[in-house]
């Protein structure tokens, strides 16, 4: 069964094997913790985002799914980029939520990562509340059938940190 950790930090400064990046589905970078991945570990995740791209995925990166780069200047060896859904009032999108903590760690499986550090993704410009993106976090992972010895959850805030917390 996989290890569970909860920190307060910033994503970025993981020294973890892979970094779970909430990307948006054009993998050209935006803001949040996107903005930070791509600030702080130079211009080689963009540049093989690109590829990806121009190769695989011409219309985006769906919703859901997972796909690995590199981790340029960071100090994990590679970052995996998940689409979360926008959170909706009216639709119910906790699958595709769910969808992106085990696509994630299905492609840190292939990558032989042990270790992965995963923020709260959705919780931020994509709306989704945070007591509920947590609840599904943790139970999705705790059910996951992985090799990955270690997630760690990192929380940027106190907010988002007693959500995860709960879970414990
Ligand atoms: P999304 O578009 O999927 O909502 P965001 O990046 O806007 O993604 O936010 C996801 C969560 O990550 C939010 O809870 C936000 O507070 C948090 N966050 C923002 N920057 C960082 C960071 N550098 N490290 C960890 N978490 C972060």
């Amino acid at each position: 069964m996989v290890r569970i950790e909860f920190v307060r930090g910033d994503i970025t400064e993981q020294a973890v094997d892979a970094v779970v990046n909430a990307a948006n589905s054009s993998l050209l970078g935006g803001g949040g913790v996107d903005g930070a991945i791509h600030r702080k570990g130079g211009p080689e995740i963009l540049s093989e985002c690109r590829d990806l791209r121009a190769s695989r995925y011409g219309k985006g990166l769906p919703t859901g799914q997972a796909v690995a780069t590199t981790a340029g200047r960071l100090p994990a060896r590679w970052v995996v980029h998940t689409v979360g859904p926008v959170w909706s009032a009216t639709e119910d999108r906790s699958e595709l939520l769910a969808s992106c903590y085990r696509e994630s760690l299905r492609v840190a499986d292939e990558l032989g990562a042990r270790t992965v550090a995963f923020p709260a993704i959705s919780t931020g410009i994509y709306g989704w509340p945070i007591e509920d993106g947590a609840r599904i976090a943790v139970e999705t992972v705790r059910a996951a059938d992985t090799a990955v010895e270690t997630v760690r959850f990192v929380l940027f805030d106190e907010r988002a940190y007693a959500a995860f917390a709960e879970h414990a």
